[in-house]
């Protein structure tokens, strides 16, 4: 070969490569996990033009079916093995939505709990997956201002989908996503603004939040930079006002323990000082005031007097090994078991202030956010503005902006319900779960149905974080967990300033009521006898009463717990026999006096109440059972000077009447307050000093293992709001049940005990904490249908099972809900025989494809519900 050949064939080879680098990409082909309920990703062509923009975690929108849909990109390769692939249409994060951190999380709750990637991203992301088409977008005015705009010229010159955006934009001033996709077509406009946007030339603008949310301000106030920096006697001296001198002292207190102002109101409520004082300290030069805009708290406005907290010596040695931990950023998961009052939230708040000062950030769980201001507050008081609350009451626009706030750093401490473990915190140092025992971690009526209780621990792991469990009655699989080793067992045993656990005692209403009848006897004449049939027994005790007498004599708080609302949970002819229920579920109806109506606790379905026998026409219908309503009324018969406040799925439905209740209780000297199970949780009022159960067998004997724990803990809380100050506490727990071992060790306040016992039955029967549980339900409109599902998918399991027991299959508890038709059918694995859980998952998965490849399984008229360590068992 000539020189002249060789140097033309290199020259063309030079020419090659260079065109080929610029001009041909290499292909890119994207794994998207789509909200769809089949166990698979689905794989996209990422077009050239998006592949700048297409980053793990990003959602993209994407042809699917006849329709598009948006999904999360969980993969990026530049190979597959799969022919005849559709285009992805568009990317809509300029940053992924979902960190790698996220993603594998997601992963993991997906395998665990038998639920698609796609459906756990979309109920880990901040708004669902619309594409928020509302959106407006506008030129920035930093660019017109600048006069930069040949820039915009330059852009508007290149054949492109930006200069039309461009071209659009500067003819309007704000045009929202979809008049602009109408306008030039809907591919790849996201990826195009996101572009436009990172280069500075659009603003992307959230819709303003709905109208009459104005922001909101308040005044703050701090002590000047010139008084911090004197002495505190020399400052206090100069004062000639005890009121001035009040406030500057709770400043100075204030500014020792927080950098942050207080909130003014909350200063002169807490010192009971005037604006005026405030103004003539300013006017001094001693103090600042702020205005400063405040998210609209509405749901949170409780305060309460500062104080000044040393931790007593358990709190201080559970502080220490909780530290020594995060301090070393090792995974480690601590029990925290504090008897109520023990000062519990002190702890997490010390751990969280260790943890923040190490640059890392933290997420607190709660069983339900709107049950406890008074730990928001806590909170607020102490971490100010790094607070963010999540609640599940936030609108969408409330979701994001919080979710932003956090993504960005702003919020270093997210307080929040079971969706609050999806936070995109970075840097998770720590993961307090408070009252780690509760359902309402478990998310039963969706998919996913995780427990963010145990996916808290999961990510904990991820991030070499410490997790606090924390209550005052555990679990029994959790306090298992910490006797075995799994977790580390920190425990408060006392109340703090030596407040004394209340007295507890029970009352046993069958004798109750033989007494009072027969004493009734005694009292009325031969001819009134006959009226005895017709004579409502009273839900309160005579004991109860003369304590809730004396206690309102003296000015002292009353809290009673009945735990069902309504007036009476059915009615019945005492006739025939005729009980109303529901016309779609398998349940009594139950009768609300002020609507004087039936109502479906499942369903929501109402009619209006009958007077006469539907079956028989008698004129006997009775009320059985007592509901907060019916206790309501008869507390204000008896005691009809005092004030009742209802608290109950009924009275708070509404945002903001929880804390609305709350505050009113804490104001008035005395009183009672009277509800469900949202009265025994979390609530801290020194004045209460009895606490009434009226009946604690609600929960006791319904068919579910857990139901002895619940009655236990239940009744541990409640007893826990009674004199947790000086004044000291007195419990009435009545019951037909009086011998019943969990009624017995909670009036003894022995949880030891109460776990020995009950670990017993659990072992006997094979129940968590020794067994795995996988339950799996099948329902439709029509029986025999349902039926034949969980038989035919029974069969499947047996042919699979090697280890584990199959109970079922068998009509659910509530056998109907809403008209549909419940089948159950329960996997029990021994922990024993397969310590993870795996053989029976592996099982189960194998079942379901089994069953799904099934022309039965194909069918829509029956669904088929995984949950896996179910908490509710009916
Ligand atoms: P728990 O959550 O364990 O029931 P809390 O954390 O609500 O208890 O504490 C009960 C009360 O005791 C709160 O008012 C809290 O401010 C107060 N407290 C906590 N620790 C201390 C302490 N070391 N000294 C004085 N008061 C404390
Ligand atoms: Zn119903």
């Amino acid at each position: 070969m000539s020189c002249a050949a060789l140097a033309f064939s290199f020259a063309f080879l030079t020419f090659l490569l260079w065109a080929s680098q610029p001009f041909e990409m290499q292909p890119l082909f994207a794994d998207i996990a789509l909200p769809v309920p089949l166990e698979k990703t689905f794989t996209y062509i990422v077009p050239p033009e998006l592949q700048d923009a297409a980053r793990l975690g990003c959602r993209a929108l994407v042809p699917f079916g006849k329709k598009h849909a948006t999904g999360v990109i969980v993969k990026l390769a530049h190979e597959t093995t799969i022919p005849n692939l559709k285009s992805i249409r568009d990317i809509l994060d300029s940053q992924p939505t979902f960190s790698d951190e996220m993603l594998k999380l997601t992963r993991w709750i997906a395998d665990y709990y038998f639920a698609s990637w796609g459906e756990v991203l979309k109920a880990a992301s901040p708004r669902g997956f619309t594409a928020e088409s509302k959106r407006s977008v506008k030129l920035t005015r930093s660019l017109e201002q600048a006069g930069d705009a040949s820039q915009v010229e330059n852009r508007k010159r290149k054949e492109s989908v930006q200069q039309r955006i461009l071209q659009i934009l500067s003819r309007n001033d704000g045009v929202t996503i979809r008049t602009l996709q109408k306008k030039i077509g809907a591919k790849g406009i996201y990826s195009t603004l996101n572009r436009l946007a990172a280069d500075g030339l659009v603003m992307i603008e959230e819709q303003l939040p709905l109208s009459g949310r104005k922001p909101k301000f308040e005044k703050f106030v701090r002590l000047s930079a010139e008084a911090s920096a004197r002495p505190n006697e020399e400052l206090l001296g100069e004062l000639t006002g005890s009121k001035q001198q009040k406030l500057l002292e709770a400043l100075i207190n204030h500014a020792k323990e927080s950098q942050e102002p207080i909130l003014l109101s909350s200063l002169l409520k807490e010192t009971g000082g005037t604006s005026a004082s405030v103004e003539s300290l300013r006017a001094k030069g001693l103090v600042e005031i702020e205005v400063k805009e405040v998210p609209r708290r509405v749901e949170f406005t409780y305060t309460e007097p500062r104080q000044k907290i040393v931790l007593n010596k358990y709190q201080s040695l559970a502080l220490e090994e909780v530290l020594k931990s995060a301090l070393a950023k090792e995974y480690r998961t601590f029990l925290l078991h504090g008897v109520t009052g023990s000062g519990k939230t002190q702890v997490y708040i010390e751990a969280i202030a260790a943890v923040l000062r190490l640059n890392r950030t933290a997420i607190v769980l709660v069983p339900e956010i709107s049950l406890t201001p008074q730990m928001v507050y806590r909170f607020r008081a102490r971490f100010g503005d790094a607070v963010g609350v999540y609640h599940s009451r936030m609108s969408d626009v409330e979701r994001y902006d919080a979710w932003r706030r956090t993504k960005s750093g702003t919020y270093k401490i997210v307080i929040g319900p079971r969706s609050a473990i999806f936070a995109p915190v970075e840097n998770l140092g720590l993961i307090v779960v408070d009252e780690e025992q509760e359902a309402t971690y478990k998310q039963f009526d969706a998919v996913p149905r995780y427990n963010a209780r145990d996916v808290a621990i999961i990510r904990a792991t991820y991030n070499d974080a410490v997790v606090i469990l924390g209550s005052a009655t555990p679990s029994v699989e959790s306090y298992h967990n910490a006797l075995t080793g799994k977790y580390q067992l920190l425990e408060l045993p006392e109340r703090v300033d030596n407040a004394m656990l209340p007295k507890i005692e029970i009352v046993d209403m069958v004798q109750e009521r033989k007494e009072v009848y027969a004493a009734l006897k005694q009292e009325l004449a031969k001819e009134e006898r006959a009226q005895l049939a017709q004579f409502q027994v009273s839900s309160i005790s005579r004991l109860l009463r003369l304590k809730i007498e004396d206690r309102l004599g003296n000015k002292q708080g009353v809290i009673l717990l009945q735990n069902r609302r309504g007036f009476a949970p059915f009615l019945e002819c005492p006739d025939c026999g005729y009980v109303e229920m529901c016309d779609q579920c398998d349940v009594t109806l139950t009768y609300h006096l002020l609507q004087k109506h039936l109502r479906c606790h499942y369903c929501g379905f109402v009619k209006p109440a009958p007077t006469l026998c539907p079956r028989c026409q008698g004129i006997n219908i009775k009320y059985r059972g007592f509901g907060t309503q019916r206790v309501e009324e008869e507390i204000q018969k008896l005691f009809p000077q005092s004030s009742v406040l209802r608290m109950d799925l009924d009275t708070t439905a509404r945002k903001g009447s929880h804390d609305r209740l709350l505050k009113k209780f804490s104001e008035e000297e005395g009183g009672i307050l009277l509800g469900t199970q949202m009265v025994a949780k979390g609530l801290d009022f020194s004045k209460v000093t009895l606490v009434g159960v009226i009946s604690a067998d609600t929960q006791l004997l319904l068919p579910d293992f857990r139901a002895s724990e619940r009655t236990f803990q239940l009744l541990t809380q409640v007893a826990g709001r009674a004199g947790r100050r000086e004044l000291p506490g007195e419990v009435v727990i009545q019951t037909f049940q009086p011998t019943h071992y969990s009624i017995r060790h909670a009036a003894q306040q022995n949880f030891k005990n109460f776990y020995v016992e009950e670990l017993k039955y659990r072992e006997e029967l094979d129940y968590p904490p020794f067994s795995h549980l996988l339950l799996v339900e099948f329902k439709g409109g029509n029986e025999k249908e349902v039926a034949r599902h969980a038989e035919r998918f029974s069969q499947l399991l047996r042919k699979l099972n090697s280890h584990f027991t199959i109970l079922g299959p068998t009509p659910a508890v509530l056998s109907r809900l809403g008209g549909q038709y419940r089948w159950h059918i329960l996997i029990k694995d021994l922990k024993r025989k397969d310590r993870s859980g795996r053989f029976a998952r592996d099982a189960l998965r194998k079942a379901l494809d089994a069953y799904r490849n099934s022309a039965l399984g194909k069918s829509r008229a029956v669904k088929l519900i995984v949950d896996v360590d179910p908490q509710g068992m009916m």
